[in-house]
């Protein structure tokens, strides 16, 4: 889908009316907006869950078996995050930040992408793998320094301080989100007039309830998505298509508008 098919679509044509009309918009992302980057989803034609079993990368396998460890810690160095640039995706919500009305980032990604490219305010629900943080004295550092030791040969390296097993500090399967976090992230939600949901399936739990949240409290939900979302019959527009594609033709259009 070229910029000129995103522009001629009625769907987009209401996204810049919801998006221009809203007092204050909360940006709510999910992995889709990272592909472009080359880093895969986890439910897309090309997404992890087609070729890995996601029952390995729970909290309880990866404390009680080294083995989860040292693949987890492997998939980090080798996978594609470690080395990913921000995209045109990235770039245009920075772009939308600083027309004024969209001051919040919420994202489900655990990639760093947004802040790379230069959005502030960013909160990050499932956590991030640019931090590490020790599962037994809850010491935290930037992860470049694990990753250096596993480059000069450990598989499995321990907390320096105390031994404890270290992981990249995102959320696993059968771990609870951070709570502050979660509150800050609805408190935006429901601040916002208009939710504008980018490159998410919208089905993962708790996190999609926050874009739902934005509705509850009276505001609008607009969805640009590839594919079908779960969130898709309450959505005020739905613009099928690649965020790196329709985000800067929507920038550009609001920008058209002032
Ligand atoms: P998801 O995999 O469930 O859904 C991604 C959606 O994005 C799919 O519907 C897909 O069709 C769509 N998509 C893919 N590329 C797109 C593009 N260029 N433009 C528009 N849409 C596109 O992802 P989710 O909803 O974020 O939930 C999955 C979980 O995966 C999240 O919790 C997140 O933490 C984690 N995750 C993060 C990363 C990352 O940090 N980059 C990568 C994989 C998974």
């Amino acid at each position: 889908m070229t910029a000129q098919d995103v522009t001629s679509d009625p769907a987009f044509d209401e996204l810049v009316r919801m998006v221009a009309d809203a007092r204050r918009v909360l940006v709510f992302t999910g992995a889709g907006v990272s592909t472009e980057s080359g880093i895969p989803d986890f439910r897309g034609p090309d997404g992890l869950w087609k070729k890995v079993d996601p029952a390995i990368f729970t909290i309880q396998n990866y404390l009680a078996d080294r083995s989860v460890r040292v693949r987890s810690w492997r998939n980090r160095l080798d996978g594609a995050i470690r080395h990913a640039d921000a995209n045109d995706s990235h770039r245009a919500i920075v772009d939308l930040q600083r027309l004024g009305t969209a001051p919040v980032v919420v994202t489900q990604n655990v990639d760093g992408l947004h802040q790379a490219a230069g959005s502030g305010d960013v909160i990050e629900v499932h956590g991030t793998i640019r931090d590490v943080v020790c599962m037994n004295c809850g010491d935290r550092n930037p992860a470049d320094a694990t990753f250096a030791r596993i480059d000069a040969g450990e598989d499995d390296p321990p907390c320096l301080r105390c031994g404890g097993i270290l992981k990249v500090a995102t959320i696993s399967f059968g771990q609870a989100l951070d709570p502050d976090v979660l509150d800050r992230a609805f408190a935006e939600a429901e601040q916002a007039d208009c939710c504008l949901a980018c490159g998410s399936s919208l089905s993962v739990m708790p996190a999609a309830m926050i874009p739902l949240r934005t509705v509850e409290t009276g505001g609008s939900l607009a969805i640009v998505n590839a594919e079908p979302t779960d969130l898709d019959g309450i959505a005020g527009t739905v613009v099928r298509g690649r965020t790196g594609t329709v985000l800067p033709a929507l920038v550009d259009a609001l920008r058209g508008r002032r």
